[in-house]
């Protein structure tokens, strides 16, 4: 599902190139639910935005679903994050003028789809994350817990077959926070949607089957959940 070799990224700063990655090989199945962790810093997010096709590698292939991002020019790299990611924040990144509904509705706009159809999308949609009754309201007037799940409602418009999540819980308490972990589970399970969420929450990661944990832009071992392989 997910192919990185040898991928290395560097940002430019005044003192050189910084490696925020360096020659990371990750392999991700069909279906797995992978946690990434690791101290701040460590290049978890860089790791996301690359898998996601929000940026590119300095050095290395990327291949997700089949595509391999390298070969993508701009209007087909929109297109690949449009259609086959949804990407969900800490900080949920709603569109603070658009409804609830606007916001869920947002990629299927952009497609150009016709407005009833959409309508139809974002209602069930938002059944499934149960919020159903919130279509009209403004991100402000929800809770953390309940705008992260509009945030996820809107990664699944467009039926995505992998879910990039960095800190989904990380602003949330306890409660709000396992409610997000168990419908990212139920995703998972239910509809076979790979899931990769970055996360500080060991607790969080138990929801993974499989933790990958990076340091200083190295990957330095990884657990199944229930035994350690390293
Ligand atoms: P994490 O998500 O694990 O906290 P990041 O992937 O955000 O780490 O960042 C990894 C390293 O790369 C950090 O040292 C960060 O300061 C640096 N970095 C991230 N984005 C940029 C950028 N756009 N320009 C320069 N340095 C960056
Ligand atoms: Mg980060």
């Amino acid at each position: 599902m997910i192919c990185l070799e040898k991928v290395s990224k560097f940002y430019p700063t005044e003192a050189g190139n910084y490696a925020a990655l360096k020659e990371n090989d990750i392999h991700i199945r069909k279906g797995e639910f992978i946690a990434i962790m690791g101290p701040s810093g460590s290049g978890k997010s860089t790791l996301l935005q690359l898998i996601g096709g929000l940026d590119e590698p300095s050095f290395g292939s990327i291949s997700v679903d089949g595509i391999q991002l390298n070969e993508l020019n701009e209007k087909q790299r929109t297109l690949f994050r449009r259609e086959k990611v949804g990407f969900v924040f800490q900080n949920y990144q709603l569109l603070p003028m658009m409804t609830v509904a606007e916001n869920v509705g947002l990629s299927l706009a952009a497609n150009k789809a016709p407005k009833s159809e959409i309508k139809a999308i974002v209602q069930r949609l938002l059944e499934d994350v149960n919020l159903e009754g919130k279509a009209s309201q403004f991100p402000s007037q929800l809770s953390g817990g309940q705008q992260q799940r509009v945030a996820i409602a809107r990664a699944l418009a467009m039926k995505p077959s992998l879910i990039l999540a960095d800190e989904p819980t990380g602003n949330l308490d306890r409660k709000n926070g396992e409610d997000v972990l168990k419908l990212l589970s139920r995703l998972n399970k239910e509809e076979q949607i790979t899931i990769v969420m970055v996360t500080h929450d060991p607790q969080a990661a138990k929801a993974a089957d499989r933790i990958i944990r990076i340091e200083d832009g190295e990957v330095v071992g990884e657990e199944t959940n229930g035994g350690n392989r390293q």
